[in-house]
């Protein structure tokens, strides 16, 4: 009897630490999915299946693209069918476990997935409208040396769902409506293209969120064989790459990703992109005091970008603890600017929003 009892205690605790999580969600058990992941046609078949007509996805996928946490506020959907979805699947928008708000408007979110995963996503004001940065990953695998990201590797991929739920959740939590979506934050996008690729369609889709092509934009740090198979799939979606450097000796020192894509090769991509898709490629450039922001830099940078459809973004550093790397002064950034437009080449100086509550690029990670 004492065996038994000891036997079911010992049990007991185990599956309580490998099941449940610090929040009390039984993962192993809950074998719902997140709905947020399915495309209208997707969920024309979930309906069916759970004997409804097949208009009723419609009804469900534009309730949750208004940004709705529970079936039941999905009024003009039957009780029944309501009840069957939740039986199955769950709505999984992120659960805000810390925000912090900028001088300057930015508003930085720590948003907590039902796993206990966490990522950051930033809301930014422009003169243009409003922006979220997402995240598409837990973590990174790239290594970036200046990149707070990457710091702790790779927790997980974001799925859609997980990266619509970061724009759905954020509207909830501002009350502004967001008009343009970076893909920018944690993670390497084309790392998770199946996904990011999804995303793309779910909030581009009309019946849902709607949210034009040209009103997204993907950033890489330069994964060149997906650069390809993204100008097929999304000629309209920009662009952005994390250049960082002029040539290949210096890029290889701060993004390992060079070290598997060459200098001379992704640059040869990127104009093969503007050539098939007719637009503009931004080049993403932090300024690191005494790394990459002499004259000479700026000077190596032009003859690359000269004569084609590029655009050189220069982002001073955003520093981030534990990292050596120092933000380029106004006057070097300036002069580099100068050098840039001398030689022909369209450039801008990004003014950094959300710096003061970590909320800049580079400066998002997953552990706080
Ligand atoms: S800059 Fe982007 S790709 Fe590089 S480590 Fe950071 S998140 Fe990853």
């Amino acid at each position: 009897m004492l065996t038994q009892w000891l036997i079911g205690l010992i049990a007991s605790t185990f599956f309580r630490k490998v099941f449940v999580d610090r929040k009390g969600h039984n993962l192993q058990t809950d074998s719902r999915s997140n709905i947020l992941d399915f495309s209208p046609a997707e969920l024309e078949t979930i309906v069916t299946e759970l004997g409804d007509k097949k208009f009723r996805a419609s009804q469900i996928f534009g309730w949750l693209a208004k940004g709705v946490s529970s079936f039941d506020e999905m009024k003009n959907v039957p009780a029944a069918l309501r009840n069957s979805l939740a039986d199955k699947y769950f709505i999984g928008l992120p659960e805000a476990v810390k925000k912090q708000e900028s001088k300057d408007g930015t508003v930085k979110c720590l948003f907590e997935f039902p796993d206990g995963t966490q990522i950051e996503s930033v809301f930014m004001k422009y003169e243009y409208g409003n922006s979220i940065c997402i995240s598409s990953q837990s973590g990174c695998r790239m290594g970036c040396s200046f990149c707070a990201s990457t710091m702790d590797g790779l927790d997980r991929s974001l799925t859609r769902g997980e990266m619509l739920g970061q724009v759905l959740a954020m509207r909830n939590l501002t009350g502004e409506d967001i008009g343009h979506v970076v893909v920018m934050g944690m993670g390497e996008p084309f790392d998770n293209y199946d996904e990011l690729s999804g995303f793309i369609r779910l909030i581009h889709d009309r019946k849902g969120y709607d949210l034009g092509l040209r009103n997204i934009t993907v950033s890489t740090c330069g994964l060149i064989p997906k650069i390809k198979e993204f100008a097929s799939d999304f000629p309209q979606v920009n662009l952005a790459v994390s250049l960082h450097a002029p040539n290949q000796e210096l890029r290889a020192r701060t993004m390992p990703v060079a070290k598997k894509f060459a200098y001379d090769d992704l640059i040869r991509a990127c104009r093969e992109y503007t050539e098939v898709t007719g637009r503009r490629i931004t080049f993403e450039y932090a300024v690191i005091d005494g790394v990459n922001d002499s004259a000479e830099c700026a000077e190596e940078l032009s003859s690359r970008m000269r004569g084609w459809l590029s655009h050189v973004n220069l982002i001073p550093l955003n520093e981030v603890k534990g990292r050596e790397y120092r933000k380029a002064n106004e006057r070097s950034v300036a002069a580099f600017r100068r050098i840039l437009e001398n030689n022909g080449v369209a450039v801008t100086v990004r003014r950094t929003l959300g710096s003061d509550i970590d909320a800049a690029c580079g400066q998002l990670r997953r552990n706080r």
